[in-house]
């Protein structure tokens, strides 16, 4: 045995070749194997230190001293990567095209899937083209992703290889704010916030307090490709009773707009009103009438008002002032989904003493609030964002309960570009999911 190789046996116990074989614990020593690797590399690992005491199962630890070569780096096992292929834009003018990239494969804690199919979501495309400015490039969106668990890592106890999953716009948190420990990793108050599924982490290093970034990614890549390699807490389980493809836009659209139906509490008989009716809008429609509310749809589309009759909902125009008079002080909650800045004061004026007004589609200023109106009668205008882990798990069991799904149209990934068009121009009815079984026509090895 070489010397190192000797060092390495009498510390750990063991071969070194074992000690590089994965994340199982030393029993003699009873701490974990990369617990102690991580620690002993902070010489190589300064500037994620704090973070590795705190997180010894991330692998980033590991990743920063194999790249500063310190002493363990020489025992420490290279991740196996997965050769996987996407759609991606290279900058913010470019269309999305064949991307190839590694992903690295599924750590102890996580799961690697087979990408089904994703949804197409109107963030999808102000991301590719940075209309919020913080877009990271390459751009691989998508984060209603459904597929089969192809492997899972040695710890992995919720899913099962076979099992149908999905994986929504998170894919971790900072697990240690209030928060995270209260059960909302969508509201993650740590130095990066949550770590989004595609141009994640959502708080760069660049813009953490820190300067850090506790993920050791900058840039993740989302559900427009064949594989996804995500944390087991992250990943949702499919229920039986939804099509795959059905249940894709319920990650994003669903949660979104079934998170705040129940954080304010919408029961049976209530009246809620639902501003901006398509991707989200037809959702939350579907969703609020599931739980028995008698809903109202707001929109600007003449044809969306059959859209509505057909779902068994009132469809009003909403600059329509003669239907709108009678429907003064008469809602309970009005959701606007309405995906850009856009004036909600005629809407506040439906909403009865004490309720609420809450915008989801919008992340950026609306439009002035009349708080003459607010003050007058104590309501409130509102924002929320996505849903919880728990909230996605409990909406998709929800649609499978009540029968209830996504009006959705499947297209092959080559035509995305053009779905892009058509959602920005809101032509859609209602969401484009893509059946990414089609990138294989494009994918030579
Ligand atoms: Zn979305
Ligand atoms: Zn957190």
């Amino acid at each position: 045995m070489a010397i190192a190789e000797t060092f390495v046996a009498r510390v750990f116990g063991r071969a070194p070749s074992e000690a590089t074989s994965g994340p199982h614990r030393d029993s003699r020593r009873r701490v974990p194997v990369w617990s102690w690797v991580t620690r002993r590399c902070r010489i190589g690992a300064r500037r994620d230190s704090s973070d590795a005491r705190r997180r010894p199962d991330l692998t980033r630890g590991h990743r920063a001293a194999r790249e500063a070569r310190c002493f363990c780096s020489l025992r420490i096992k290279e991740p196996t990567v997965i050769k996987s292929h996407g759609y991606a834009a290279k900058h913010s003018f470019s269309r999305l095209k064949l991307f190839d990239f590694d992903r690295e494969e599924a750590g102890a804690d996580e799961v690697e899937i087979a990408v089904m199919y994703c949804g197409v979501c109107h963030s999808d495309v102000h991301q590719v083209k940075n209309e919020w400015s913080n877009t990271v490039y390459p751009c691989m969106p998508g984060h209603e992703a459904v597929g089969k668990v192809t492997r899972v890592g040695a710890n992995v106890t919720r899913h099962a290889v076979g099992d149908i999953v999905g994986v929504g716009c998170m894919i971790d948190s900072c697990r240690s704010c209030p928060a995270c420990l209260a059960g909302f990793e969508n509201y993650c108050e740590g130095p990066n916030s949550w770590l989004a599924t595609y141009n994640g982490p959502m708080v760069p290093a660049k813009k953490a307090p820190t300067g850090e970034n506790m993920y050791g990614r900058d840039n993740t890549m989302g559900g427009y490709s064949d594989t996804l390699v995500v944390k087991q807490d992250f990943v949702l389980k499919i229920p039986a009773g939804l099509r795959p493809e059905a249940a894709a836009p319920i990650l994003c659209a669903g949660v979104t707009t079934y998170s705040p139906l129940r954080h304010w509490k919408v029961q049976a008989g209530d009246k809620v009103g639902i501003l901006g009716f398509g991707g989200l809008g037809h959702m939350a429609a579907k969703i609020a009438k599931a739980m028995g509310a008698q809903v109202t749809v707001f929109t600007s589309t003449r044809e969306k008002l059959d859209e509505a009759a057909r779902l068994g909902v009132e469809g009003v125009m909403e600059d329509d002032k003669k239907a709108l008079a009678p429907l003064k002080a008469s809602f309970d909650f009005i959701l606007s989904t309405v995906p850009q800045k856009h004036n909600v004061n005629p809407f506040v004026e439906l909403l009865k003493r004490d309720k609420t007004l809450v915008a989801v589609g919008a992340l950026e200023p609306l439009a002035p609030i009349n708080n003459m109106e607010t003050a007058m009668h104590r309501k409130s205008v509102a924002g929320s964002l996505i849903g919880s882990i728990a909230e996605t798990q409990e909406v998709l069991d929800f649609c499978a309960r009540h029968g209830i799904g996504p009006d959705i149209e499947i297209i092959p990934i080559q035509q995305v570009n053009d779905a892009y068009d058509k959602v920005e121009d809101g032509e859609v009815r209602f969401r484009y999911v893509i059946d990414m079984a089609t990138l294989a026509d494009e994918v030579k090895d």
